[in-house]
């Protein structure tokens, strides 16, 4: 019995991993198929209905989950979760939290260019519109 609690949540899961994609729909929609092969073959009316409405609810709900919009593109504050994209400051404009970025080859190679949170002060037009 457990069993019926834990496998709608494995394919929800599935289908929140997969969630806008083709593959997240099929997930949904794979998950119940069980529930319903299993209540058309199940001798009890009652029972079979059961089955019938949890796998509507299980599938319905995957449906929802798999609908679910995919995070933008692009970094964000960890503090606030601002979009940072095309941000040159190195500060979030939203709540002046440090923005921390791997360091990367080309700086450590040229370690006298500009560091990006001296750049500049004041956030720049792109800051501004990202929003
Ligand atoms: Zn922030």
């Amino acid at each position: 019995m457990i069993f019926l609690a834990f496998y709608p949540l494995l394919f929800w899961a599935l289908a929140f991993w997969q969630r806008r994609r083709w593959q997240g729909f099929a997930l949904a929609l794979a998950g119940p198929l069980p529930f319903i092969v299993v209540a058309a073959r199940i001798g009890d009316q009652g029972m079979g209905l059961l089955l019938l409405s949890l796998a509507a609810i299980f599938g319905l709900g995957g449906v929802f989950i798999a609908g679910q919009p995919r995070r933008a593109p692009g970094e964000r504050c960890l503090k606030c979760d601002y979009l940072l994209e095309g941000n040159v400051t190195g500060i979030c404009p939203e709540c002046g939290e440090p923005i921390e970025r791997p360091r990367t080859r080309a700086r450590r190679l040229h370690p006298s260019a500009p560091s990006p949170a001296r750049a500049a002060s004041a956030p720049s037009e792109a800051d501004r519109s990202s929003r």
